[in-house]
């Protein structure tokens, strides 16, 4: 059986050598790598491949904790939310598992969940469950302000428990914005000077842009998939970052279109000369952004090879299962050409800046339907 063309591909040695380089510019640091959402559409189990070197992985759902002890991985997972409930700290015990606590309502629950294990319980608990306490420094999304910080710290420490400290800048990205790294890092440090554990702040912007903020753990997220934080590919052109993710699939028909001739739903691209139209099965139910307007840049292949190809831009609007690509200028173009949506041979920054969105939403976007290999 020949399955529909379409399929993206997990570039493992990709995602270690992007962990390896994060890692290299802040040699002082450990790193809890982001592998949330599915490891950003990579799936968890290509993330333990690639991160294999890294000191812990941080996700969101227990679920995944639970698959990557499947696989046993054996070193740090930390939850970036912690508990969403008190029956989660049965799960945060079994899977030993570090997790944020940036609400009052979660140490209630802790301090209530607590008291009723026993005592041998009460010991695996504070010895494998470390607490990130987090800080909201200026984000204002999650975590204690200063003020409160200091006395959700202390309930816990009389608990027994082992607390680090963690905060989330809201622009790293981008130096032209309030909140400043600096000021969230200057109200970090003062809010926990005088308190022992480790320390981390740094997302992926942090790491490439502000040193000061490395501290004992980063926490890269999208730079380890080959994406850029601010969602500018000239902002990583020169790093050396490389794609986690190929997107491909293959022309199923050309079209040639006279002048004066539409293509697509709602006859949004019509020839101004004689053009030839590539249909690609790809479509917004691959994952594809329905909103990328004409003009987004497709990489069409030869038929044997897809390197030696060139960029085509889309004409017409994305379908669900569909898209059109002008390669009037790509004689090599026919029936059967491999094509690159996104991935190596064109960064998925410049078709997401094209689409108004950034790598991280079309990364996370690949649909289920969508074979995903490893290798
Ligand atoms: C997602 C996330 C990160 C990683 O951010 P990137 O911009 O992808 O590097 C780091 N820390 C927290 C708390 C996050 O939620």
């Amino acid at each position: 059986m020949m399955h529909r063309p379409i399929q993206a591909t997990i570039l493992t040695q990709n995602l270690r050598d992007n962990l390896r380089l994060a890692k290299n510019i802040c040699r002082q640091s450990s790193s809890w790598a982001v592998v949330k959402a599915n490891a950003y559409g990579h799936t968890i189990e290509a993330a333990l491949q690639g991160f294999s070197e890294s000191e812990g992985l941080a996700l969101l759902e227990l679920e995944s904790a639970g698959l990557a002890r499947k696989l046993r991985w054996q070193k740090k997972i930390l939850l970036l939310e912690g508990i969403f409930s008190i029956a989660d700290l049965d799960e945060v015990l079994r899977l030993h598992c570090d997790h944020v606590i940036h609400h009052e309502e979660q140490i209630t629950h802790l301090l209530s969940w607590f008291k009723k294990q026993s005592a041998d319980r009460q010991a695996e608990f504070l010895e494998h469950c470390s607490i990130w306490l987090k800080l909201n420094s200026g984000m204002n999304r999650l975590g204690f302000k200063s003020a409160a910080y200091g006395v959700a710290f202390e309930v816990l420490k009389n608990m027994g428990c082992t607390v680090h400290h963690l905060t989330h800048f809201a622009n790293a990205d981008d130096e032209t914005k309030f909140p400043s790294v600096q000021s969230q890092w200057d109200v970090f440090t003062k809010a926990t000077q005088f308190f022992a554990g480790l320390r981390s702040a740094a997302n992926s912007a942090a790491i490439l842009h502000h040193p000061q903020t490395h501290a004992d753990f980063i926490r890269p997220g999208i730079m380890l998939y080959g994406a850029s934080p601010s969602g500018i590919y000239q902002d990583i052109a020169s790093v050396g970052l490389k794609a986690g993710m190929t997107l491909r699939s293959k022309i199923i028909a050309i079209q040639d279109l006279q002048v004066g001739e539409q293509v697509g739903y709602g006859s949004q691209f019509t020839a101004t000369k004689n053009t030839k139209i590539a249909v690609i099965a790809c479509g917004y139910a691959d994952g594809y952004p329905r909103h990328a307007p004409n003009g987004t840049p497709v990489w069409i292949g030869s038929r044997s090879h897809l390197t030696d190809g060139g960029l085509a831009f889309t004409a017409g609007r994305v379908s669900m299962d569909m898209m059109t690509v002008d390669v009037s200028h790509l004689p090599f173009a026919e029936l059967g050409s491999p094509v690159e949506l996104w991935g190596e041979l064109l960064p998925i920054d410049k078709v997401a800046y094209s689409a108004g969105t950034v790598g991280y939403e079309l990364m996370c976007a690949v649909a289920p339907r969508v074979h995903v290999s490893i290798v």
